[in-house]
C-alpha cells in the first residue's frame, strides 16, 4: 500500500453529496462574485474564529498583503517575520513595499518568540507577522506585550492553523488582524485558491473590503488603488460546507498526532514535535526531525510512505531574496531545521492502518 502524504480525493468523497448539491445551487443562482455565499461564509468563519469580521480574498498571500496594507504598512517600513516559514509570509511584506526582517525561531517550537526579536528591532520596525507554523500557535502574549510597548501592528499568519487555540482562544483573534489561506491542502481547503483576513477592527475590515475590490465600494468610484482579490461564490459555498466539518476533521488530525507521538516515542535519534502548555495545535503538519533526514526520507519512500519537507530552502537562501544580502550564519536554527525536518503523512483521512505502515517503516530505519 502507498501511504499518501494527504488524500484530497478522500476529503471530497466524504462530502461529495453536500458539495455537489451546493455547487449546483451556485451554478443555478447565476451569481459568481461578491454574492450571498461569500457574505454567509464571512459571517460563519468570523464566528468560528471568535472574531468580529472576516473578509474573503483571493488567497493567503493576498490576505497577508492586504492586512498589512490596511494598517498602512508600506515603503520605508520594516516588518519582522520568521526565518523559517513558507516564503509567502515574506513575499506579502515585499509586495507592500516594506522590508521583511527575519528572526531566527526558537528551536523547540520552530516559532519566533518575543525574546528572539531583540537584534531585529530598528526605528523603522512597524509590524510583526508571527506564523503559527505547522498549526502550532506561536507564544502570542509576550509578542503582543512587546508590540504594544513599541506601537507595532501584529498580523497573525494563520494559514496553517485554522481552529488552533492559544490559551483557550482561537487563532485569528490574537492580533490586530490575521490572514488565512484556503489552499486545497490546508486544514480548511477550497477547491482552488482562497483566503481571508480576520479582525475585530471594523475600520480595518472595511479597508480590506475596499482594497480587495479595486479600491471601490460603489461601482466605478475608486477611492484607493486597490487590487482584484476576491473569494468567489463557488469557493465560498464549498468552504461553508467544509467549515461545518472542520472541528471533526481537526479532531481526527489530533488523534493521528497522538498515535504518532505514542508509537514513535522510544525511537533513538528521532525528535518529535512538542506541544507547549499554551497551545492546542491544529496539526496541519506532523513534523519530526532527524539528523539523517534525507536518508530517512528515501527509506520511507521505498516503504511506500510519502513524506514532504517544510521547508528545504529558508527564504533567506532563496534566490528571490538574494538582494537583501542576508547571511545564512545569522539564522542557525532555521538552517538546522531546513536540514533536519521531515513531514509525515497527516490529514483527516489518514487511517490507523496507514499510520501503522508509517510507524513500521520508521522503526525499520537503520536496523
Ligand atoms: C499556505 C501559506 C501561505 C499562503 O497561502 P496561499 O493561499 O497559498 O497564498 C502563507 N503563509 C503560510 C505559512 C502558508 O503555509
Amino acid at each position: 500500500m502507498i501511504v499518501p502524504f494527504l488524500d484530497l480525493q478522500a476529503a471530497y468523497q466524504e462530502l461529495a453529496p453536500e458539495i455537489d448539491e451546493t455547487l449546483n445551487r451556485v451554478l443555478r443562482a447565476g451569481r459568481y462574485i461578491l454574492g450571498p455565499e461569500l457574505e454567509a461564509f464571512e459571517e460563519e468563519f468570523a464566528a468560528f474564529c471568535g472574531a468580529a469580521h472576516a473578509v474573503g480574498v483571493g488567497n493567503g498571500l493576498e490576505a497577508l498583503e492586504l492586512a498589512l496594507r490596511a494598517h498602512g504598512i508600506g515603503p520605508g517600513d520594516e516588518v519582522i517575520v520568521p526565518a523559517n516559514t513558507f516564503i509567502a509570509t515574506w513575499l506579502a511584506v515585499t509586495r507592500t513595499g516594506a522590508r521583511p526582517v527575519p528572526v531566527d525561531p526558537e528551536e523547540a517550537s520552530g516559532n519566533i518568540t518575543a525574546e528572539g526579536m531583540d537584534g531585529a528591532i530598528t526605528p523603522r520596525t512597524r509590524a510583526v507577522v508571527p506564523v503559527h507554523l505547522y498549526g502550532l500557535p506561536a507564544d502570542m502574549d509576550p509578542i503582543r506585550d512587546l508590540a504594544e510597548r513599541k506601537g507595532w501592528v501584529v498580523i497573525e499568519d494563520a494559514a496553517q492553523a485554522h481552529g488552533a487555540k492559544y490559551r483557550g482562544n482561537k487563532v485569528g483573534s490574537l492580533g490586530h488582524a490575521a490572514a488565512f489561506s484556503f489552499y486545497p491542502g490546508k486544514n480548511l481547503g477550497a477547491l482552488g485558491d482562497g483566503g481571508a483576513v480576520v479582525t475585530n477592527d471594523t475600520a480595518i475590515a472595511e479597508r480590506v473590503r475596499l482594497l480587495r475590490n479595486y479600491g471601490s465600494r460603489e461601482k466605478y468610484i475608486h477611492e484607493v488603488p486597490g487590487v482584484n482579490s476576491r473569494l468567489d461564490e463557488m469557493q465560498a459555498a464549498v468552504l461553508r460546507v467544509k467549515l461545518r466539518h472542520l472541528e471533526e476533521w481537526n479532531r481526527r488530525r489530533k488523534e493521528a498526532a497522538r498515535l504518532y507521538l505514542e508509537e514513535l516515542a522510544a525511537i533513538p535519534d528521532l525528535l518529535l514535535p512538542r506541544v507547549p502548555s499554551h497551545a492546542d495545535p491544529a496539526w496541519h503538519l506532523f513534523v519530526l526531525r532527524h539528523a539523517e533526514r534525507d536518508r530517512l526520507q528515501s527509506h520511507l519512500r521505498a516503504w511506500g510512505v510519502e513524506t514532504l519537507i517544510h521547508y528545504p530552502v529558508p527564504p533567506h537562501r532563496s534566490p528571490a531574496y538574494r538582494a537583501l544580502g542576508l547571511r545564512p550564519e545569522d539564522y542557525p536554527v532555521a538552517e538546522k531545521l531546513s536540514r533536519s525536518v521531515l513531514s509525515l503523512p497527516m490529514g483527516p483521512h489518514l487511517t490507523p492502518e496507514m499510520q501503522r505502515q508509517v510507524v513500521s517503516a520508521i522503526r525499520a530505519f537503520g536496523r
